[in-house]
C-alpha cells in the first residue's frame, strides 16, 4: 500500500482556510485533519478537539520534552503544535492528511517530510482580505491591523509553496483544492501496484 500524502494548508488570517476546508471535508470524508495542540484560551464557539486540542502550558512542555510534536511555534506567549503520532499513523495506512499551520510550521514540516504538498490560500487582493476580516467580526480593529501586517509577511514567502489557491469565488477555490488532492492521488508512485496487477492478469 502506498503512503498517504500530507497537505499543508496556510494563508493569512481571513484568507478563507477554514471556510474552504469545511467544504472540502464535506466532500472528502476519508481525509484526516490534524488537530493542533494549543495553549491559548478557548474562544467563544470553539470546542475541545474541533480544530484544536486545548492543553496547559505544562502539558505542552512535557510533550516537547517527549518529542511528541512534528513542529511547533510560540505566538504571544502561547504554544501551537502539530502532534506527530496521529499524522504518522494515518500516512502509514495510506490516508491523506491535512495540516493547517502558519508559514513557519509549513517550512518546518517540509524539512521533516519533504514529500509534503504545500498549499497557500491567497486572497484575491489586500482590500478583499481587509473586508473579509472586518466582516467576520471576530477581531478588534487593533487585532485586524496586526493580522494585515502579518499577512504582508506571509504573502511575501508564499513562493516556497507548491500550489496557490486564490480564494475569490469560494466554489472555485474548493474545487481547486480538491483537484490538487485528486491529482496527487493519480501520481505514478501512488499507483505503482496497479502496473503489476494488470500485467499479472493479462
Ligand atoms: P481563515 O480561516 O483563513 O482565517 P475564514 O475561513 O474564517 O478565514 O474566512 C474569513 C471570512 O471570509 C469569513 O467570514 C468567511 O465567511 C469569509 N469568506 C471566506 N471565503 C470567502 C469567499 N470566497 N467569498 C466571500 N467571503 C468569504
Ligand atoms: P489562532 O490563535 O488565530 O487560532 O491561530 C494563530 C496562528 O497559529 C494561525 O496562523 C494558525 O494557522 C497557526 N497555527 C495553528 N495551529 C498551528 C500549529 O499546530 N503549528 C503552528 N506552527 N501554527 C499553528
Amino acid at each position: 500500500m502506498s503512503k498517504g500524502t500530507v497537505f499543508v494548508v496556510s494563508g493569512p488570517s481571513g484568507s478563507g482556510k477554514d471556510t474552504i476546508l469545511t467544504e472540502v471535508f464535506k466532500k472528502r470524508k476519508d481525509i484526516f485533519f490534524s488537530i493542533s495542540s494549543i495553549t491559548r484560551d478557548m474562544r467563544p464557539g470553539e470546542v475541545q478537539d474541533g480544530k484544536y486540542h486545548f492543553i496547559s502550558k505544562a502539558e505542552f512542555e512535557k510533550g516537547l520534552e517527549n518529542e511528541e510534536f512534528l513542529e511547533y511555534n510560540k505566538y504571544l506567549e502561547n504554544y501551537y503544535g502539530t502532534p506527530k503520532a496521529p499524522v504518522e499513523e494515518h500516512i502509514k495506512v495510506g490516508d491523506d492528511v491535512v495540516i493547517e499551520v502558519d508559514v513557519n510550521g509549513a517550512k518546518a514540516i517540509k524539512e521533516k517530510l519533504p514529500e509534503a504538498v504545500l498549499i497557500f490560500i491567497m486572497p484575491p487582493s489586500f482590500e478583499v482580505l481587509l473586508n473579509r476580516l472586518s466582516r467576520r467580526g471576530t477581531e478588534t480593529q487593533e487585532q485586524i491591523k496586526g493580522r494585515m501586517e502579518a499577512a504582508l509577511k506571509e504573502i511575501a514567502v508564499a513562493n516556497m509553496y507548491d500550489y496557490i489557491v486564490i480564494n475569490d469565488d469560494l466554489s472555485v477555490a474548493v474545487d481547486d483544492l480538491l483537484a490538487i488532492m485528486r491529482g496527487c492521488r493519480l501520481k505514478l508512485k501512488k499507483q505503482i501496484n496497479i502496473i503489476d496487477e494488470v500485467l499479472k492478469n493479462a
